[in-house]
């Protein structure tokens, strides 16, 4: 997989808490209810905790009950990645960041209207950015 920011593992661990990296790096899951962004209603974009791409809208969040946040689509299909994760017995859909190829979360097919999606992201893959703020994506 190529993407446009690369960083060496040494690199992402120096700009990452340990919790990140071991989340958006080492494909980990965060705990339910433990990220910072499950109950958020706050206005703004979701942004990748790595590198700063636009991943989802606070307009699309729903409370889904799982403890992690969720959404109903990313801003656009364009910034992300979908794989198939065959780990832990299960078959499911891995969503990564395109632009650096970071760990999101899940996407499941259960979620509400209008997509019927539920975009299942941990928390510490996120960075809530507000509405009235200026983007800092790296290049
Ligand atoms: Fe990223």
């Amino acid at each position: 997989m190529s993407t446009r920011i690369e960083k060496s593992d040494q690199e992402w661990k120096a700009k990452l808490s340990p919790e990140r990296y071991h989340v958006l790096r080492e494909h980990g899951t965060e705990a339910p209810f433990s990220g910072d962004y499950v109950h958020t209603k706050a206005d703004g974009t979701y942004c990748c905790a790595a590198c700063g791409a636009e991943l989802f809208s606070s307009t699309t969040k729903f409370d889904s009950g799982t403890g992690w946040p969720s959404f109903t689509e990313p801003v656009n299909q364009e910034n992300v990645l979908l794989h198939e994760d065959r780990s832990f017995f299960m078959r499911r859909t891995e969503v990564l960041c395109r632009a650096c190829g970071s760990h999101l979360g899940h996407v499941f097919d259960d979620g509400p209207a209008p997509t019927g999606q539920r975009w299942c992201i941990n928390s510490a893959s996120l960075d809530l950015r507000p509405e009235d703020q200026k983007p800092d994506q790296e290049s």
